[in-house]
């Protein structure tokens, strides 16, 4: 994963070493930040951002609103400073990081500061892993409660723990980690959700997902349950189940923006199905392959060009 070595802070293209904040700021202290995730790819019109405007409305409407932080910045006026960067590194695909923080120095919980600044920078982070399936541990760090935090807003200090579950999953030997609620329903991995394929007594593979309330809703998430359905697939958007569902499915992928879409062949040391990526989940794959390189003439609405 390289960063770009230019970042885009407050309005100006700067060097990256330059993008920095005072290190006793609120957000360095507690965590009181937000950032975004959002990915941009080569189509046949140049390099083109994915979803940009469901990336900001989560980054303005959930995000910055929990953190009761204003950002002096429209959705426009951000989207001009990513075409900007990507144009100024010559990128052709990557990852995009926007972020607020609060700079300056203050200690204590009451902080009165109001400047926030924003900044973003690129990264090639071409695939999170270099394999092509996952093997993940059920995870025994609980998953942030719906109860404490807003599930849908990307708070920085809300990271510890998938951090904590990814670290603890690593150092067992598993590539991710699956993560479960208070209740013991399966709710997501440290940054993707989840979907299980199984086959109906109809002989039907139906695609289903938790429900939203424990889980952040993700954008890939959305865009695998709105491909899935046009293609006929039955997808169950409401359920709760616990880890021992995972063993009885006969396909089971994580998804996010960094990740994309990656099957999980084994859970525990256990398969799933054949172990080898399935039928369905190579199936959704491929779709969301040419949706975001704008191979998908159905969907090039999801696309912002850089170029144009
Ligand atoms: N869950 C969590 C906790 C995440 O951080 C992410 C990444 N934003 C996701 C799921 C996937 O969301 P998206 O598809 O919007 O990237």
């Amino acid at each position: 994963m390289a960063l770009s070595q230019i970042a885009w802070m407050d309005g100006k293209i700067i060097p990256l070493e330059e993008a920095a904040i005072n290190i006793f700021s609120p957000t360095v202290q507690y965590g009181h930040g937000g950032f975004e995730g959002i990915r941009f790819y080569e189509t046949g019109a140049g390099p083109a951002v994915f979803r940009i405007q469901e990336h900001w409305e989560r980054f303005f409407s959930h995000t910055a609103q929990e953190l009761a932080m204003e950002i002096p910045y429209s959705a426009d006026d951000l989207t001009a400073a990513v075409i900007g960067l990507i144009r100024a590194t010559g990128m052709r695909e990557g990852y995009i990081r926007p972020t607020i923080v609060y700079p300056e120095p203050e200690l204590g919980l009451r902080f009165q500061q109001k400047k926030v600044s924003v900044a973003i920078v690129l990264s090639s982070w071409e695939k999170k892993l270099a394999q092509d399936s996952l093997a993940v541990k059920i995870s025994p760090v609980m998953r942030n409660h719906p109860d404490a935090v807003n599930m849908r807003a990307k708070v920085t200090g809300y990271y510890q723990n998938p951090i904590r579950a990814l670290r603890d999953a690593s150092q067992d030997g598993f590539d991710e980690a699956i993560l479960l609620d208070s209740e013991g329903n399966v709710v997501e991995g440290s940054a993707e959700n989840i979907f299980l394929v199984q086959k109906l007594w109809t002989g039907t593979k139906a695609l289903f997902t938790p429900r939203k309330g424990a889980i952040l809703p993700g954008i890939t998430r959305g865009t695998v349950m709105a491909l899935a359905r046009a293609e006929g697939y039955i997808v169950n958007d409401c359920t709760s189940f616990k880890a021992s569902n995972l063993f009885l499915s006969d396909e089971i992928f994580l998804c996010g923006t960094a990740m994309e879409i990656l099957a999980v062949t084994a859970i525990d040391g256990n398969m799933i199905g054949n172990g080898k990526t399935g039928e369905v989940t190579s199936h959704i794959s491929q779709l969301y392959s040419d949706v975001i390189h704008g191979r998908d003439e159905r969907y090039l609405h999801w696309l912002t060009l850089v170029n144009s």
